[in-house]
């Protein structure tokens, strides 16, 4: 079974995005997968693990020494590994993970994703990058995107390395690569 890396945001608490990265986190569990994420317990990314756990799932987060605090380390993780820098955090979230999962997220988010999405545009892994949408947090992202495609900044090949889907068992599915 594969490990599966959640990028998540660290802010909000509304109910329609914890409960999302709650779904996610239930689905990989149940299916078998292990939750890579960034160690902390706030927000989407706490909703995340902690359900996975309780549906018996296996958690391994990766947390800066310097956030543990104001990200909450999820000391409940089967696996919590601190780093000492950010990079080292973003390279181990990357190597022991076998695909990848975005939901909405801030900065930080974006910049995983952005970063794990590039990397394998331009085939430094061939893991899956898959961005899951359902509350069209990311049209306007999107929209930009295709524009900028339209305009030569982008190439179409770069576009479609990014699955975006609408489910969180289509999500799954894609980032298994089943
Ligand atoms: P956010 O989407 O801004 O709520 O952040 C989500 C997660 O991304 C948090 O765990 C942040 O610590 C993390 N994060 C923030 N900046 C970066 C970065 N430069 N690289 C990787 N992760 C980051």
């Amino acid at each position: 079974m594969s490990a599966i890396c959640v990028y998540c945001a660290s802010g909000p608490v509304d109910e329609q995005f914890t409960d999302l990265a709650a779904d996610l986190g239930r689905e990989l569990a149940t299916t078998g997968h292990t939750v890579v994420s960034g160690g902390g317990n706030v927000s989407m990314m706490g909703a995340l693990a902690e359900s996975a756990r309780a549906a018996g799932g296996r958690t391994l987060g990766i947390i800066p020494r310097g956030l543990m605090e104001r990200e909450v380390a999820d000391l409940g993780a089967d696996e919590l590994v601190v780093t000492e820098t950010m990079r080292q955090r973003k390279q181990m979230m990357d190597d022991r993970a076998d695909g990848f999962i975005a939901l909405p997220g801030g900065i930080g988010t974006l910049e995983e994703l952005f970063e794990t999405w590039t990397a394998g545009y331009l085939g430094m892994h061939d893991k899956p990058v898959v961005l899951l949408d359902p509350f069209e947090f990311y049209t306007p992202l999107l929209s930009w995107l295709r524009d900028l495609s339209t305009r030569g900044f982008v190439s179409t090949t770069a576009l479609e390395r990014l699955q975006v889907c609408d489910s969180v068992p289509t999500a799954v599915a894609l980032a298994t690569g089943r």
